[in-house]
């Protein structure tokens, strides 16, 4: 009975994270009546989206078409022989927000499963060309700030492990973030702090 546009909306619209099929449906009504100017600008902001391209170096979408680096991978400023591990692009952000970090990151994606995946390890295999490059061999620190959860901790092994020769020290995120909380959720004092206590 729906019009077939609607009802393709609601598919895609719906496979979306933490979308269901009853939110895509009042989400299809919902723009319908806001008419087409909402919907075309909703469609150029979706297009500027399909043009980031990912950082070389972090992962981080970025828009600089002459660059394969991002704004913070670029900042000679940054003291690139600090590397901070996270899982999301959300996670940067959070540890951005703090103004207390300024090394640089990789963003390895999704943690799934408690072993790495390919595209991780391949991820984690640039990450130590670039320290063997910059550094000839060892990094200052590498600071795993993955979330407190069981697959968060058995990555972090995981990486660690696949890291040693390319550190001089690997730490966590301290106490403060509590035991299956999220880095992307933590205020920034707790954020803060969980930086200063890495050990
Ligand atoms: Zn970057």
């Amino acid at each position: 009975m729906l019009p077939d546009p609607i009802r393709k909306f609601i598919d895609i619209a719906s496979s979306l994270p933490s979308i269901g099929p009853r939110q895509a449906t009042r989400l299809a009504f919902y723009l319908i009546q806001q008419g087409k100017g909402t919907i075309s600008e909703i469609m150029k902001s979706l297009a500027g989206l399909g043009n980031l391209k990912p950082c070389a170096n972090c992962f981080f979408p970025h828009e600089n078409t002459k660059q394969v680096l991002c704004h913070i991978c670029g900042d000679p400023k940054r003291n690139k022989s600090i590397i901070a591990i996270v899982e999301k692009e959300t996670d940067l952000i959070s540890l951005e927000n703090t103004k207390k970090f300024m090394g640089r990151y990789l963003i390895l994606g999704d943690l799934k499963k408690g072993i790495l995946e390919s595209n991780q390890k391949l991820r984690l295999n640039n990450l130590k060309a670039f320290i063997q490059k910059e550094f000839g061999g060892k990094a200052e620190e590498v600071i795993i700030a993955f979330n407190p959860t069981t697959y968060g901790n058995l990555n972090a092994l995981a990486v660690a492990n696949e890291l040693k020769d390319y550190a001089k020290k690997i730490t966590r995120l301290g106490r403060g973030i509590p035991t299956g909380g999220e880095i992307e959720f933590a205020d920034e004092e707790t954020l803060s702090e969980a930086l200063d206590k890495r050990s």
